[in-house]
């Protein structure tokens, strides 16, 4: 196990807040429950809070740790026949090589976790589900509904591919050192391939990255020189609407017009 002896610096600029709560590490695990040969990667384990009672469930681990000095912890800290510890950016991760039908678990960094998010995004069809700790604020944006504040990329971006479900909230005391904001913990299950609703998806992620360039802006504007008025009122869509107001099918219709 992890030898906690020698006490461990927590570095700001890799995020690190460490769990310690053993309330709140049962309610996530009891959230993902792991079954003993589910394919499971767990993103910056750290010191091993998650880790260890995942691996009590689990057969076999795989973890992506940037730390060197977290890395050399865990490899030692853990049988390296049921823990294969990755040393790396999770950004630049590979996860196609690790096969497919995973599960992938994290207490994430908050300062990388929106392009974390997008980079998993290209797996999502090798991705079972995810579950992840999160910055609450970053937590809500992802669920949020039209016609919301906390609506925008982020939130179209992914419920287009997949389910989100906020779980629960974390306060900075399950930490050490606390962070300064509150935290929560989501579920992301991939949709099947027949509910995504667009055809081309760099078509999507480019109306979708238009639409929230100028929140305040309608979409005439907007999608100049991209989509022309006539052409969005000719799918319905009255081109005097801002982009916060569409829901994530009619940001697909829109994306359509592009083909
Ligand atoms: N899972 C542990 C826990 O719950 O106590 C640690 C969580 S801490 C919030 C984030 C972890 O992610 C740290 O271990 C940090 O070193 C690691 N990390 C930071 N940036 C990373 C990156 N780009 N790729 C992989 N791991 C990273």
């Amino acid at each position: 196990m992890t030898d906690f002896s020698q006490a461990h610096r927590p570095r700001k600029a890799l995020g690190q807040n460490f769990l310690h709560d053993p309330g709140v590490l049962a309610k996530i695990v009891a959230a993902i429950a792991p079954q003993p040969d589910d394919h499971m990667v767990e993103i910056g384990p750290g010191l091993g809070a998650l880790t260890r009672p995942l691996l009590e469930r689990l057969k076999h681990l795989d973890v992506v740790e940037f730390d060197r000095d977290l890395v050399a912890r865990l490899r030692t800290g853990f049988p390296p026949d049921r823990l294969t510890v990755h040393e790396g950016d999770a950004l630049k991760f590979d996860f196609a090589s690790l096969g497919d039908n995973l599960r992938v678990v994290g207490n994430l960094p908050y300062n990388i976790s929106s392009p974390l998010l997008f980079h998993l995004t290209e797996y999502a069809e090798r991705i079972r589900d995810m579950h992840f700790m999160l910055q609450k604020e970053v937590v809500d944006r992802m669920a949020a509904q039209p016609d919301t504040p906390d609506y925008g990329r982020l939130s179209v971006m992914l419920q287009a591919r997949f389910r989100v479900a906020k779980l629960f909230t974390v306060p900075p005391g399950a930490f050490r050192p606390p962070p300064k904001v509150d935290s929560a913990v989501v579920r992301l299950a991939p949709l099947p391939p027949e509910a995504i609703p667009y055809r081309d998806a760099k078509a999507f992620a480019e109306v979708v990255a238009r639409a929230f360039g100028q929140r305040r802006k309608t979409l005439r504007n907007t999608l100049k020189g991209l989509i022309g008025a006539e052409q969005l009122q000719a799918i319905g869509i009255d081109p005097g609407r801002r982009g916060e107001t569409l829901s994530v099918a009619e940001f697909a219709k829109i994306s359509q017009l592009l083909r």
